[in-house]
């Protein structure tokens, strides 16, 4: 890349990096995240990473998955964390590629902690999360002033496979007036009756966005009691990104990508009359 007015970090033999490749359009990568994938002599990058965020790395650069190695349908946890020491002991500047932003549901701190535990240097590169720029592809922002001063990230796959139970999922219906959920689509039934029994209204707006960002993006409007038969009904499948509430509704006047295909915006989709015109 010429002309760039800054300095991109340089990778250090020995180091490993782990950086986020954003939600899916490879023009959402970060600077310092493309940079780093034009120096790193090794990648190693999971499921979620597009294909077209791959073929930027350099020439030299080997590319590994982290899904299948040594013939096993998946790595385990475990393993990429000891891969990464492994390879930055060889003096390798190593790269571990993620989707979205490493920290964000994404098992980053737990890698990031292998890497102290054994010595290693390290530096993060954040990303985009799906959770905020998957809904900007969609029209939805994740705040809005007139809707919600706050915002909960949720997962709806703990780590034995079931809906969390962590989560307090009826305090969340009743504190926070927007629930962006992840890894959301397998449990969303239960998820959505728990919300309804936490006290949230059935026809509250509801956005399921399926591989945002990419050229596949898919997005179905519903509301919390439909929710669960409608996803069944169209067919639509993970990844996916789950947002709850009433910034649902401003979609009808932001959905930029609808706009560039000839949707016609609204420029109230609230039904409040914005200060320009009121003052
Ligand atoms: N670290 C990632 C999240 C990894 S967990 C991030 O910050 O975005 C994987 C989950 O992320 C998926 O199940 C889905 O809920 C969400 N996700 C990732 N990429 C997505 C995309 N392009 N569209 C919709 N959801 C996505």
């Amino acid at each position: 890349m010429h002309g760039l007015p800054i300095d991109l970090p340089q990778m250090q033999p020995g180091w490993v990096w782990l950086v986020g490749s954003g939600p899916g359009d490879a023009a959402l990568m970060t600077l310092a995240g493309y940079g780093a994938l034009q120096q790193a002599d090794h990648v190693i990058y999971d499921a979620l990473v597009d294909q077209r965020i791959l073929d930027m790395a350099g020439a030299h650069t080997v590319l590994e998955y982290a899904g299948k190695r040594g013939g096993r349908p998946s790595a385990k946890q475990v393993d990429i964390s000891y891969r990464l020491v492994q390879l930055a002991r060889e003096n390798k500047r190593v790269l571990r590629l993620k989707g979205g932003d490493p920290f964000v549901f994404g098992r980053g701190g737990e890698e990031a902690l292998s890497l102290v535990q054994a010595g290693i240097q390290f530096r993060i590169v954040p990303g985009i999360s799906a959770g905020i720029g998957g809904l900007a592809y969609a029209g939805i922002p994740v705040t809005h002033r007139e809707t919600n001063s706050a915002v909960t990230f949720v997962t709806g796959h703990g780590t034995t496979g079931e809906v969390p139970d962590g989560i307090d999922w009826h305090a969340l219906a009743k504190s926070s007036p927007v629930i962006v959920a992840y890894m959301a689509m397998k449990h969303l039934h239960q998820i959505t009756t728990r919300l309804l029994e936490g006290g949230r209204r059935p026809d509250e707006p509801v956005a399921v966005i399926c591989q945002a960002s990419t050229s596949s993006q898919q997005v179905l409007e519903t509301t919390v009691a439909r929710a669960h038969a409608d996803v069944q009904e169209s067919g639509l499948q993970p990844p996916a990104v789950v947002v709850f509430g009433e910034v649902v509704r401003l979609r009808a006047g932001l959905d930029w990508l609808g706009a560039m295909a000839g949707r016609v915006l609204e420029g109230d989709p609230l039904g409040t009359r914005s200060k320009w015109e009121t003052g």
